[in-house]
């Protein structure tokens, strides 16, 4: 039977981009040679990190005034790796909290300099994106997490830090949009392993002026000096060659699709069929502000928790997996990135039906 794989990340992919994955693992291009055994410096590789990062920039209209880095470390890394290089020790940079990740992202920063938390919802789980607050010049920047994972809540606009960069997590997020107010950023990071690719490789995109005049003064161990790798080529090591070919593939599939206003479409008709549902049926309600409903992480609940067992077994026996919610929110999580089909949500919504019924 077809698995249905809600999986918050490592997630799913498009089945095209497995299949020609696979086929490059045992013959890539028709060399004769696996993709997992090439030089990064072969010639065959350096053009898939070209048409990688041209591709991004192509996508995401970015301009010559962007680089694209291609790390490893994971969006985790991005969290030391952002303060360690634009904030000295009497510098603050603002950020927003709200969720795990930003909550871990804001530890980080306060290990370099000062940080100013401007809004959180940690005292509400996270149920809701702030608003309502300044944010005052003179920051080095503004941190926000774009979408947040565990709790299922998204950023439906950009904030406007009046001239301040900002730097965004988007690793749940990641080219699921059009990014708007592109001039505003000056970071963005995000780990492959949602809509892009395998783990093991993180998109940082920087705005080079930024780095030209916003860096800090301390010195760095080449491997967590943004400079190193824009000046390498994202080559200063062995950069990770295969998630970075799987997400060119990806990054094609997006391009044949229609490109990122296409794919938002696609994503905001998967994401309204199962909050639709979730608000029609008298068994479940959704745990996130309704304005701020993530349209990648699907968070819900039974109002009666001691059905949630049989719901999962009754989602298992249809093929629907991974939809057991974070420890920290309880009930479920249906994740359906840029590459879950509408029939997995068609097929998640029968199963709640269903169950309305049986229950009900
Ligand atoms: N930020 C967000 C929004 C995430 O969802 C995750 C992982 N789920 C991370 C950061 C951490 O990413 P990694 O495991 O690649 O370090």
């Amino acid at each position: 039977m077809k698995k249905h794989n809600f999986s918050a990340g490592p997630a799913i992919l498009p089945a095209e981009v497995m299949a020609e994955a696979a086929r490059a693992v045992v013959d890539f291009n028709g060399s004769s040679l696996s993709i997992l055994e090439i030089s990064h410096r072969s010639a065959a590789f350096m053009s898939v990190m070209d048409e990688t990062s041209a591709l991004i920039k192509e996508l995401m209209g970015l301009s010559d005034d962007f680089e694209v880095l291609f790390l490893s470390g994971g969006a985790s890394s991005q969290f030391y790796m952002v303060p360690a290089n634009f904030l000295d020790a009497h510098e603050t940079a603002g950020y927003s909290n709200t969720g795990t990740w930003s909550d871990k992202a804001i530890k980080e920063a306060k290990l370099y300099g000062n940080v100013s938390v401007l809004a959180s919802s940690k005292d509400s789980n996270f149920n809701f994106i702030p608003t309502g607050y300044d944010i005052p010049k003179g920051l080095k920047y503004f941190h926000f997490t774009s979408n947040n994972t565990i709790f299922g809540t998204e950023y439906h606009w950009t904030p406007d830090a009046h001239g301040v960069p900002l730097v965004c997590d988007m690793s749940s997020d990641f080219l699921s949009r059009p990014v708007e107010h592109i001039d505003r950023y000056g970071l963005i990071y995000a780990g492959a392993q949602k809509n892009l690719g395998p783990a093991g490789v993180t998109v940082v995109i920087v705005r080079k002026d930024f780095l030209a005049t916003g860096k800090a003064k301390r010195v760095l161990p080449l491997m967590q000096n943004y400079e190193t790798h824009l000046k390498e080529g994202s080559m200063f090591n062995t950069p990770p060659v295969f998630p970075i070919y799987v997400s060119m593939l990806t990054l094609r599939w997006l391009k044949n699709l229609g490109g990122l206003a296409a794919i938002q479409q696609h994503n905001q008709e998967k994401a309204e069929l199962l909050y639709r549902e979730i608000d029609r049926n008298s068994l479940f309600e959704g745990t996130t502000a309704a304005a701020d409903r993530s349209l990648m992480n699907v968070c819900f609940v039974l109002k009666n928790a001691e059905r949630d067992a049989a719901f999962l077994d009754a989602c298992k026996a249809a093929g629907c997996i991974e939809l057991k919610g974070h420890r920290s929110v309880g009930g479920f999580r249906a994740s359906i990135y840029n590459a879950m089909p509408t029939e997995s949500v068609e097929t998640l919504v029968a199963i709640m039906q269903d169950f309305e019924q049986k229950m009900g």
